[in-house]
Parts: structure tokens; sequence; C-alpha cells
């Protein structure tokens, strides 16, 4: 078997071990006589794997246990509308920190739901290469809640701590970094995720609620004209226990045996130690270097999408299909900002980075 070193953004990385043992049972699973996809999803055995899942997600990022857990389908990008109408009357605030194209799109899709959506703050330079403090912004008044993206894919830039807003609710799209270290869940009314980055295979989104957005979902959500569509109720699919019509059964089982090797690695503590040795070592050689030229600010820095650039285009090419030959994948940076971008989500090993720093030095060896 040949498995090169995988710097993709997502779908990204897996375990090695959670693909092998996804192997198995697509023929027969436990006792049903039948192979995983192939059982109903109302099933003792898959609701088991579900009912796993949940736990090991509850106990994984200590989620309070009056938060709900939802599986769903449509992508980290449905959450963008569906959060936005479940949380929102027609004329309610919403606030946005604006930090790259995912909070874009949040917030375009939310100004489909309120006539009050607002950026609170984006770069005045439009150089998304950075993240705000507190200080850079102010919520409004009356705002429901304040919407930022955890970790930005595209431009790797991150939050390295939750940000302050008062009292304001957040809703934090984690799309890119769940589960890669600690995270407050009591200050966030909705966390979301598709899983495909850190959590296992895309088509599942993760979806955590507080009760306070469970019961605006009741009131503001179903209060909008024509009430929620079934399929973008939150409220009904607590209800439902997420089986209101067919989950991804396959993705929720491979989702289960990843946050089993995270508990077994050490959980998330163990997750973040390694992710911050992965990043020390990749943005050490960076900052070494005058042949690269990283792109995310100190501070700002993002520990799972590593972006910088080359001396050139040119370059930037060379050494993206020179180490593509080497064994070292998956490194052209999003085809909206160019550059070069390395993934190191938690599945990425630290030999894997150690792999590309060796590659890259003799690179600017050979080309400087
Ligand atoms: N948010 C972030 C931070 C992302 O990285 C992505 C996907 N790369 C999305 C949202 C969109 O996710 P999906 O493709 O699951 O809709």
């Amino acid at each position: 078997m040949t498995r090169a070193h995988n710097f993709s953004a997502g779908p990204a990385a897996l375990p090695l071990p959670v693909l092998e043992s996804l192997q198995g049972v697509l023929t027969e699973f436990e006792d049903t006589q039948a192979g995983l996809m192939e059982i109903s999803h109302r099933s003792k055995q898959f609701d088991a794997v579900a009912k796993s899942a949940e736990a090991r997600l509850r106990d994984i990022l200590n989620i309070p246990e009056d938060y709900s857990v939802l599986f769903l389908q449509g992508g980290a990008s449905l959450q963008f509308y569906m959060s936005a109408l479940n949380l929102l009357g027609t004329d309610d605030k919403a606030d946005y920190l604006i930090t790259g194209s995912w909070s874009q799109k949040a917030l375009k899709d939310a100004k489909r739901c309120t006539s009050d959506a607002e950026g609170i703050w984006s770069p005045d330079d439009g150089v998304f290469n950075r993240v705000p403090t507190s200080a850079d912004y102010k919520v409004r008044d009356g705002s429901q809640f304040v919407h930022y993206t955890t970790n930005n894919t595209i431009f790797g830039t991150q939050f390295e701590t939750t940000p302050d807003c008062g009292s304001t609710p957040l809703v934090a799209d984690m799309s890119s970094d769940i589960c890669s270290r600690a995270v407050d869940v009591a200050k966030h009314a909705v966390i979301y995720a598709g899983a495909q980055k850190n959590l296992g295979p895309s088509g599942v989104t993760v979806v955590i609620l507080s009760p306070w957005a469970v019961e605006r979902s009741r009131t503001a959500g179903q209060g909008r004209p024509g009430g929620l569509p079934a399929m973008l109720d939150y409220g009904l699919m607590v209800d439902k226990e997420s089986l209101y019509n067919t989950p991804n059964t396959f993705g929720i089982f491979a989702l289960d045996r990843v946050l089993n090797w995270i508990q077994d690695q050490g959980g998330v503590n163990a997750m973040a130690d390694l992710n911050d040795r992965k990043a020390a070592h990749l943005y050490g050689a960076l900052d070494a270097s005058e042949f690269w030229t990283p792109h995310a600010l100190q501070g700002s820095r993002s520990l799972m999408n590593v972006t910088w650039r080359g001396p050139s285009e040119d370059l930037e090419k060379k050494f993206i299909a020179e180490a593509d030959a080497a064994g070292l994948k998956a490194l052209k940076g999003h085809r909206s900002v160019g550059g070069i971008r390395a993934s190191t989500y938690n599945a990425c090993s630290l030999e894997s980075v150690e792999a590309l720093v060796a590659f890259m030095k003799d690179f600017e060896s050979k080309n400087s």
C-alpha cells in the first residue's frame, strides 16, 4: 500500500486505523448478517452507533448536558442559512465577524432571513490575513447573536480563543477546527461543522445547540411567515433525534470511529498538543526563510491550514508539482487565492509535516 503525505483541505486525511476499521463493516455488520450500509437507520444496531457517536462527541468537547447534538446533512453551507432561519425573526438583528469567504457566505444567507444582518468587522484593507480582537468590533445593542468562523480554511487564519462578545450568544462555524483543541461549548448557542476535515467523511454535519437556540427555533423560527420547512427545523430535528428522515448512516458510523480514535489519542488536549507541534515546526521554517512568505499574521495563524507564498507564481507551481511527485499531496492553495496551503488536521502526523519542511528546505536551496 502506498499512502502519501496528504495535506488536503477537505475531504481530508483520516487516521489509517479508522479507514481499516471501516472496511470490515461493509459486508457484515455485527449480528445483522448484512453490511452497515444495508441496515435500517431505525434498527437497534444503528441506534447504538448514533448514540455512541453522540456520547463520544459530548465527552470529547465536554458538551453541557442540556445542549442538543444533531447529525444532519447539507454541509456547513446549509447551516449558514439554517442557523439564521431558526434563530431570527424577519427583522431581528444579527452580527457577523467577516474573516474570509465562509463568513461572507454565512452573512449573505442571513440577509435572506432578516432585514438586519450586518458584518460588524472585516479587515479595512480587504486582506484576510488576520482575525479581530474584541477591541476591533462592537456588538450592536439587541443583536440576537454574533456569528464567527473559528478557523478560516482558505486564508489560514484562526481565532486563538473564543471572541469576547459579552452576553450575546455566539454562533460558530467550526468546520475546519472542531475537535482540534478544547473549546468552551457553553459560551456558544450554536456550533456547526461539516465532518470532512477533522471528523470523518463528507455528508455529515455536526450541529450543537444550546437550550436557547432550540427555544428560538420554536418561537422566532416557527413564527416566520409559513413557519420552518421540516428539513430546516432545529426543533423538529431535536425532537426526532436527527431521525426525521434517513440520515447518512455510513457517515455517522465513520464519525463514531474517528471520535473513538480521538479518545484513544488522549482527547482534544492531546490533539491540541500535536497540532501545536506541527504548526510550530512549519511556521518556524517559514519564519526562518527569506524565500517563503507566510500569509497569516502572528496572533491569527491557523494551526489547521498553513498558507504561504513563494517568490513567484512560477516557483509556487514548480514547488507544488515537485512536492506532489515526491509524495507530498494537495499543497495547492484554494483556487480563489492561489499560493500554497498545507492542511494539518488531527490525522496529519508530525512525520508528514517534517517531510514537508525537509522538502521545502531542499527546494529553497535548489531554487534561490
Ligand atoms: N465553513 C468552512 C470554515 C469550511 O472550510 C467549509 C468547507 N471547506 C465550509 C464552511 C463549507 O462546508 P460544506 O462543503 O460542508 O458545505
